[in-house]
């Protein structure tokens, strides 16, 4: 038992050794650690290694690992049966629990992975209006179906692979792909195609093309093109529902600007490391779903009463507190992050949308002299910038242009012009001194309820050599 022992047993009989491919290592190299178990804010690998994780399952882990209650409520669930294939109290409980903390969510829908909401959205918007297309942001990744593969973040980006092969040309013809941040791509999508757009998705705060906090008003700006157009407004909070706050990204932004989505899918958090996830809307919308509607939707393991029992566990412990310490302990460890890199002189930005945050590597806009400090970054923003110049005004184009809007990169584009390759060093620095971080620079880092003192000041210790390695 040994991480290249088993790695290598894995090699033999899975593709790459894994069951999704960023686990794989492949755009940081060397041997994935092969993970024995997880405690609160700790993974241990088939070494007997230990080290502070800031993978958190790629989300789900909130309050952190195997959460003491959490793993009592689903032994409970599991004592009573493992699956039912019929309906259980359970989860109409944990759509209560949903309904209560986002309260245009009037029905919700449950099935297994995110990849199974964001697909019954998509074919739930287009059995509802009757329309074929769908438009989505490039770097905004919402699972693995076929029609929103296209320019897709997460794997897709760290594979530097444009789509997937054994997509067909006709459902990639569905798909209208326009950069992220940018409204008047969306509305010349939606005037060369009048009366046939069923659908915007977007991810509520991208955290897939590494994190882009929207700009002011772009959410707003998609819902008020939706109901120009008769389109249904997909959002997509698999991963930053229950987990920025207990109502997700709307309920930091779109509460507050006082603008709804038609759909909502969730994933991770609801799940707390189960499989659960969830589409949810208006009952007007949500009707249309098989039995009552003839949109068919199915799932022999969905709404599996193990499952259920995890997700509600986690929603229940999930209060301000956990989302307070959860806040603080991303914004210590992410500004800890550009002091260090600052220390070495690595440029970088720190993307934070709520507690979300990542690292790109360059420069993005006028250094504090006035010069462009990086080459790749300083020309993936002017290029952008003169894309910028010739969109509309108002929440479109490159930060640079808009004071309130955070300087970094802002779409795909820009995103895949920093200098990636400061990653593998520094990732590889933290691995050694103890400090798991998701292996991809366009992966958000996930924090929990359980990283406590310790875990942090592990993970302080461990930037000082990590940004000297992004800096060789
Ligand atoms: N949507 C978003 C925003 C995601 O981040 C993900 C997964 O990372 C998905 C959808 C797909 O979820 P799943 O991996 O559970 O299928």
């Amino acid at each position: 038992m040994s991480n290249e022992s088993d790695f290598a047993h894995a090699r033999r009989v899975l593709p790459g050794g894994v069951s999704s491919p960023v686990r794989a290592f492949r755009s940081v190299g060397g041997t994935p650690r092969m993970l024995r178990s997880a405690r609160g804010a700790y993974v241990t690998d088939a070494d007997g290694v230990e080290r502070v994780d800031l993978v958190a399952s790629w989300g789900p882990a909130l309050l952190g690992h195997a959460h003491p209650e959490v793993v009592a409520a689903v032994q409970e669930a599991a004592a009573r049966g493992l699956s039912f294939g019929a309906p259980t109290v359970a989860e109409a409980e944990l759509a209560d629990a949903v309904i209560a903390r986002v309260p245009f969510v009037e029905k919700l829908r449950l099935v297994s992975t995110g990849t199974e909401a964001t697909m019954t959205a998509v074919r739930l918007a287009r059995g509802v209006t009757g329309r074929p297309l769908v438009i989505k942001m490039a770097g905004c990744y919402h699972g693995h179906l076929d029609a929103l593969l296209a320019q897709a973040g997460s794997g897709v980006a760290n594979q530097a692979l444009p789509g997937s092969a054994g997509v067909t040309e006709a459902t990639a013809a569905e798909t209208i792909v326009v950069p992220y941040d940018d409204v008047a791509a969306v509305a010349a999508a939606f005037d060369a195609h009048p009366g046939r757009v069923a659908a915007v998705i977007v991810e509520a705060a991208p955290a897939n093309m590494g994190v882009v906090e929207p700009a002011p008003g772009y959410n707003a700006a998609l819902r008020r093109l939706c109901s120009q157009h008769g389109a249904l407004l997909v959002l997509d909070e698999v991963l930053t529902g229950f987990r920025v706050s207990g109502a997700g990204w709307w309920g930091l932004e779109g509460r507050r600007e006082g603008w709804e989505p038609d759909l909502v899918t969730f994933g991770k958090v609801i799940g707390g490391g189960m499989p659960v996830a969830a589409v949810g809307g208006r009952a007007s919308v949500m009707d249309h779903l098989a039995p009552l509607g003839p949109v068919y939707q199915a799932g022999t393991l969905s709404g599996n009463p193990v499952a259920v029992a995890a997700g509600l566990a986690t929603l229940r412990l999930a209060d301000a507190a956990v989302y307070a310490h959860v806040d603080r302990v991303s914004r210590v460890v992410s500004d800890a992050v550009s002091a260090a890199l600052d220390a070495e002189g690595v440029a970088h930005s720190v993307q934070r949308a709520g507690s979300l945050f990542s690292v790109a590597f360059g420069s993005w806009g006028p250094s504090a002299d006035g010069s462009r400090a990086d080459a790749s970054g300083a020309s993936a923003f002017a290029a952008d910038a003169s894309v910028a110049d010739a969109s509309v005004a108002g929440a479109s184009g490159t930060g640079a242009h808009r004071p309130d809007v955070p300087a970094g990169p802002r779409n795909y584009a820009q995103v895949q012009a920093q200098e990636a390759w400061r990653f593998p060093p520094f990732f590889h620095a933290m691995l050694d001194a103890g400090v798991a971080l998701p292996p991809s620079v366009f992966e958000a880092w996930f924090l929990t309820a359980a990283h406590d003192e310790e875990a942090v000041g592990r993970i302080l210790e461990a930037l000082p050599a990590a940004a000297r390695a992004a800096a060789a």
